[in-house]
């Protein structure tokens, strides 16, 4: 019976609490500025192409996402414009701003470019 109880892995108080601030501390250290971390490759990565969109859901903070090079997966990632701006050397990265739709789906449009590429 005690065999078998400790056949299980076994870890020590302090190894256990080393290893989650080790993580912990990865963690933070995980994303290189312009990386965005991929959730299906479990790593930080430059977004393809080194481009990204921002998209703003407040006057200082907004999500950046781009795709993942290895598995084309969108990343998305939520910062704050002042790091957006430090970014910019780094990542091309467009800006989104949500506005308010201006136009009336319901009126055709009628400069349509469609004809011109069949
Ligand atoms: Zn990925």
């Amino acid at each position: 019976m005690d065999q078998q109880r400790a056949s299980g892995p076994r870890i020590h108080g302090s190894d256990l609490k080393h290893f989650l601030s080790d993580r912990k501390q990865r963690r933070k250290q995980g994303c290189q500025p312009g990386e965005l971390f991929c959730v299906k490759c479990r790593t930080a990565t430059l977004p393809a192409g080194g481009m990204a969109d921002y998209k703003s859901v407040s006057p200082t903070r907004g999500s950046l996402s781009g795709i993942c090079p290895m598995c084309n997966t969108i990343i998305t990632q939520w910062t704050s414009l002042a790091r957006l701006n430090e970014l910019k050397g780094k990542l091309d990265v467009k800006t989104l701003t949500r506005q308010p739709r201006i136009v009336d789906p319901l009126v055709p449009i009628l400069n349509c470019h469609l004809e011109a590429t069949r």
